[in-house]
């Protein structure tokens, strides 16, 4: 009977054309499932009733039950006010009404019982209840029993056409109601009653209407256990049916390019993590599976190289490969970087981006299609319609988190057979998170860092000791060295924020005049060519100071920078904190990371920097950041988009459950891999609903 779910809203008693398209558009809310699994944000204790003489301003919501003596108004204008004296036997108050005044008198009744919800305020001496909610307390009796009432999040939209929280309180009742005995189990018994979880329908009550705050969790429990444990299978069975398909480009030779490369090129000697993950990438690779590899290793850690030597061995198995980067800068410095490591080692090699001239694209497309290019570097261009490989064999993914599943899928679609993957990332993701984005992803960690290199120190400076930072700027210039000053920019269209950085600028530029020194300014505002050269100028060492908004996050590798300045630095978020701070510690010197904050910070601000005071271990950082902020704010994720929406679990409160669903949907794949099994069968149709509001998934895998 799942078609009972399906219906559309607009046949909800109660809900009609008008409020069913307000529903869709402000909420999402289009069938009865979704009004259903539209879950409360809060509950509110109503099983406490007061007496009218116990109250006081300073409480919270009340509850209370009583009559209404007499209406009357007061007031003129914007104050005119409809008064009612409510009484309990215990004392009198007041409900005040500014709005509805008319709905109000014709339908309440002096005399009869209500119910009264709101929080007490005080007017003129005299205690109020402003807007209370108000129920007839016989209707009351008759509504699905609940001790905690549930709030829902709702617009102004929604208010101003009476669909508050608690109309949709009143449409979930009838919905529940009418829902009884229609909601069939999602989950097989055997599963249900293995982990004694609530049954569907209860768990559905409870949320919305909870008996009492236990009901409320064993309901919360049934649910989220049930979300994270569909997204774990989904995950896994499509990890199954991948290795099933055995249809991976086999690279079964180590030739010439990468053994020439490794004996005569290669400038130092790879550290031990390097070794293991190519290690791990060589096995993946001849094995006759298609790779799906996550590389996590920090700023700096030598991941390039990784991905230079992965596509080395594609190109002596005949096939060829490409390295895609989030932005331009960053596929510029990749080309760079590949190119120098290559030196005159026969490999074709070209880059890509938006801005290559159309006769450049025309010979990439040609030898692309000819097979005589190896490797191609770029941005998104590279999944362009009209970009055609002859043989892709190997995609490594530069993602940075800002590389959408969705535009990973389609690096998929370019070959009939599918290229091996390598999904590099720099911000080390937490795991609860790994294992829900890159669940389907095998996991490889460089945890180890290049001989030689100093961790960099982490200072935090308030506004008022700005002169100390100037003397100190001065002295590190004085070594040789040269300076990072970002800006934050919350978007490139504010011009709040670049008033900040051209204001910013000139102060730097007053501290540190010419002739002596050189500051320059860099942001997303300017022309690709002109960022292009002062990079250049800053690569070269011609500039001393750079002041950059976050264009400088990714891309840039000056060992010579020993100094990292983050302006304002309480309005970065941790990863991206961490992100800069790893523009420097590049070279063999010590580095510094200053963060300047304003004088007073909030807690949280506050918290975030002390992380970054404390450590500079990247998972550490990503962990606290999950933890302060929830995923759904984690940097990245947002802009990549995790490829669906939780509903009711939690990344970061929910880890240990989600590891526990993930090892019971492991025990079952186990012993019935592809979900063949008649007992089964119930979790395929669960994982086929799910996969139906997620078109790209299947592409992923
Ligand atoms: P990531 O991409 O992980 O941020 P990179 O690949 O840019 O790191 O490497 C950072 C720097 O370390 C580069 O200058 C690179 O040449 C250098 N490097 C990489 N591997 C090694 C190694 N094994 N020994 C010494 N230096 C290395
Ligand atoms: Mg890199």
């Amino acid at each position: 009977m799942q078609d009972f779910l399906d219906q559309d809203i607009k046949f909800l008693p109660g809900v009609g054309p008008k409020r069913a398209e307000l529903l869709n558009r402000e909420l999402n809310i289009y069938t009865f499932r979704d009004l259903l699994y539209y879950f409360p944000y809060k509950y509110v204790d109503r099983t406490r009733f007061y007496t009218i003489r116990e109250i006081s301003p300073d409480f919270p919501m009340v509850q209370i039950r009583g009559t209404f003596v007499n209406f009357s108004m007061a007031g003129k204008g914007n104050s005119r006010r409809l008064i009612g004296l409510f009484s309990d036997g215990t004392g009198v108050l007041e409900v005040v009404w500014f709005r509805g005044l008319k709905w109000i008198t014709q339908s309440i009744k002096p005399g009869k019982e209500y119910v009264l919800f709101g929080k007490p305020t005080l007017f003129a001496g005299k205690l109020n209840l402003v807007h209370p909610e108000i129920e007839d307390s016989a209707v009351r009796e008759n509504q699905v029993n609940t001790a905690l009432q549930a709030f829902y999040s709702t617009t102004e939209k929604l208010k101003e056409n009476f669909l508050s929280s608690r109309a949709i309180l009143k449409l979930l009742n009838s919905l529940i109601r009418l829902a009884s005995g229609k909601i069939t189990e999602t989950l097989p018994l055997w599963l249900v009653e293995k982990y004694r979880l609530m049954p569907l329908y209860d768990a559905l009550v409870q949320i919305h209407f909870p008996e009492n705050a236990d009901q409320l969790a064993r309901a919360r429990y049934r649910l989220k256990f049930e979300e994270l444990f569909y997204i774990q299978l989904n995950i896994l069975l499509q990890k199954n049916l991948r290795s099933k398909r055995k249809n991976g480009f086999v690279f079964s030779s180590v030739g010439e390019f990468f053994n020439t490369f490794y004996h005569r090129h290669l400038p130092f000697e790879l550290t031990g993590a390097q070794k293991r993950v190519l290690k791990e990438i060589r096995k993946d690779l001849g094995s006759g599976f298609q790779m799906n590899r996550l590389l996590q290793g920090d700023v700096g850690s030598g991941k390039t190289l990784v991905a230079l030597m992965s596509m080395l061995l594609a190109i002596d198995n005949g096939y060829q490969a490409c390295l895609m980067a989030p932005t331009e800068i960053l596929a510029n410095q990749h080309y760079k970087t590949l190119c120098r490591f290559l030196g005159d080692m026969p490999v074709n090699i070209e880059l890509l981006t938006g801005s290559t001239k159309p006769a450049v694209r025309k010979r990439i497309h040609q030898n692309l299609r000819n097979g005589t290019l190896h490797i191609l570097v770029g941005t998104h261009a590279l999944i362009e319609e009209s970009v055609q490989f002859s043989n892709l064999g190997l995609v490594i993914i530069d993602e940075q988190h800002r590389f959408g599943v969705a535009q990973r899928a389609r690096l998929w679609e370019k070959n009939i057979q599918p290229p091996h993957v390598l999904v590099m990332t720099a911000t080390p993701i937490p795991r609860t998170l790994a294992m829900t984005l890159y669940g389907d992803l095998d996991i490889s960690v460089i945890d180890e860092f290049p001989p030689g290199r100093l961790p960099v120190k982490t200072i935090h400076l308030r506004d008022s000791a700005r002169l100390r930072l100037f003397g100190f700027l001065k002295k590190e210039i004085e070594k040789g060295r040269q300076v990072f000053v970002v800006y934050p920019l919350i978007s490139e269209s504010e011009k709040m924020d670049y008033k900040d950085l051209e204001d910013g600028y000139e102060s730097f530029v007053r501290a540190f005049p010419p002739p002596r020194y050189s500051v320059a300014c860099i942001h997303g505002r300017m022309k690709s060519e002109e960022k292009e050269e002062t990079m250049q100028y800053f690569a070269r060492g011609q500039i001393h100071i750079l002041i950059a908004t976050t264009v400088i996050e990714v891309g840039m590798d000056v060992p010579n920078a020993s100094v990292m300045v983050i302006e304002s630095a309480e309005r970065f978020g941790l990863s991206q904190l961490h992100q800069l701070r790893g523009r420097v510690g590049r070279g063999s010197e010590q580095s510094y990371c200053i963060l300047v904050t304003r004088d007073d910070l909030a807690e949280d601000a506050l918290k975030r920097i002390e992380i970054m005071t404390r450590t500079s271990n990247g998972f550490e950082i990503a962990e606290e950041d999950l933890r302060l902020r929830g995923p759904g704010d984690l940097e990245g994720t947002r802009q990549s988009g995790i490829p669906f929406e939780l509903k009711i679990a939690d990344l970061a409160q929910d880890g240990k459950l989600l590891q526990y669903v993930r090892d019971i949907a492991l025990e079952i794949l186990k012993e019935d891999p592809l979900l063949d099994q008649p007992r089964h069968q119930l979790l395929k149709a669960g994982i086929r609903a799910q996969n139906k509001n997620r078109a790209y998934w299947g592409g992923i895998s």
